[in-house]
């Protein structure tokens, strides 16, 4: 018996509608909705040809139900502007994410969760709360993901192939999971792993996380979360020219135009200034871009140590991916950007699992 339920979710994860799916395996719309509802099964070979043309293996259909990630449980930024193919397609990309996530954690002990639901205090203050929760005092903040990753937030990517899906913030089971763009600009990911990070803290498990208001919050936490307001103070002169500003991007490692945005906040720069350096910064190409930016984007520590522990174990992404029913592609894609290699190795498979009980603790630095 196939799980009817996993046609959909393969068609929604490549973005197709029925329509769509029918010219591709010469099946009528009419008998694919009909295997969609469970209401009648596939041939075989008309199944073969449905996992070829939807790039999942057989025995992706035979797996059970998944429960779809629900749309007012995530942060889409703009949701209202998002088609709906590339809206679904991440949204069920990151659902099959989460069944890596439970192959992890069945096999490693993972940081515990850490972010603290503060109420709704204003960004600024939360900001410093949980800084120093955290310990961070008003340094910069190193590397966003190894962060969020040490104090018990899961990351994954979102799919390559949407780029105008932006990040987004979900809680589930008591756990934060942060899904990021990595095709933007390292800056760039920086703030939005600050700005889901606010999500997860100012509009937690129980609060609606969408809406213009929340987004400003957010932008405002990542702000102040990234670029302290001491810590600018000191470092920056008022009225500082765009040479300052564009030095000063370094210590924080933000975009020029969240460091002019965050000057201004701070009243280091007046209307007038703050208009003329956006135009100015504009003209360079630090709208489009982060012209001589960071040089990488950042990794994540935790997947790193995965691949790497289930590497020396002769287990490669390949494995990892024959366990979850879907292609290496496929997961690559729930990992994109965030890993430094796909570490597709060539050992034999030695798949003694690790029982949950005996599972190795990852440890991770901040
Ligand atoms: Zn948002």
């Amino acid at each position: 018996m196939i799980t009817s339920s996993r046609i959909t979710t393969a068609r929604k994860r490549r973005g197709l509608t029925l329509a769509e799916l029918s010219t591709r395996v010469a099946v009528s719309v009419q008998s694919l909705s009909n295997y969609e509802r469970g209401r009648t099964e596939p041939t075989p070979d008309t199944l073969a040809r449905l996992a070829a043309a939807l790039d999942f293996p057989e025995s992706f259909f035979f797996q059970p139900d998944l429960e779809p990630i629900p749309l007012d449980a995530v942060s889409f930024r703009a949701r209202s502007k998002l088609a709906a193919g590339p809206r679904d397609a991440a949204l069920w990309a990151s659902r099959l994410a989460l069944e890596l996530h439970s192959w992890i954690e069945d096999r490693f002990r993972l940081p515990a969760n850490d972010i603290p639901t503060l109420g709704r205090p204003d960004p600024e203050t939360a900001a410093e709360m949980i800084r120093a929760r955290w310990g961070l005092g008003t340094a910069p903040i190193s590397n966003m993901v190894h962060l969020l990753e040490a104090h018990g937030v899961r990351v994954f990517s979102l799919p390559p192939e949407y780029a105008d899906v932006d990040a987004f913030a979900m809680w589930r089971d008591g756990t934060p999971f942060i899904f990021l763009n990595t095709l933007k600009t390292p800056e760039r990911g920086r703030f939005d792993a600050a700005h889901e990070l606010g999500h997860l803290i100012l509009h937690g498990e129980d609060r609606t996380l969408a809406g213009p208001q929340a987004e400003q919050e957010a932008n405002a936490f990542a702000s102040a979360f990234l670029m302290p307001r001491s810590s600018v103070i000191e470092h920056m002169p008022k009225t500082p020219l765009v040479q300052q500003i564009l030095r000063g991007r370094r210590i924080w490692k933000v975009a020029a135009l969240a460091l002019t945005y965050r000057l201004h906040d701070l009243d280091m720069l007046s209307d007038w200034h703050y208009r003329r350096t956006c135009i100015e910064l504009g003209k360079l190409g630090y709208r489009r871009g982060e012209p001589s930016g960071m040089p990488g984007r950042e990794s994540s520590q935790l997947l790193d140590k995965v691949f790497t522990a289930m590497k020396s174990k002769g287990m490669t992404l390949h494995h990892i991916a024959r366990d979850l029913h879907v292609s290496p592609e496929e997961l690559s894609s729930w990992v994109f950007g965030l890993i430094v290699t796909a570490r597709s190795g060539r050992t034999s498979a030695s798949t003694d699992p690790v029982t949950r009980e005996g599972r190795p603790r990852l440890s991770l630095v901040q």
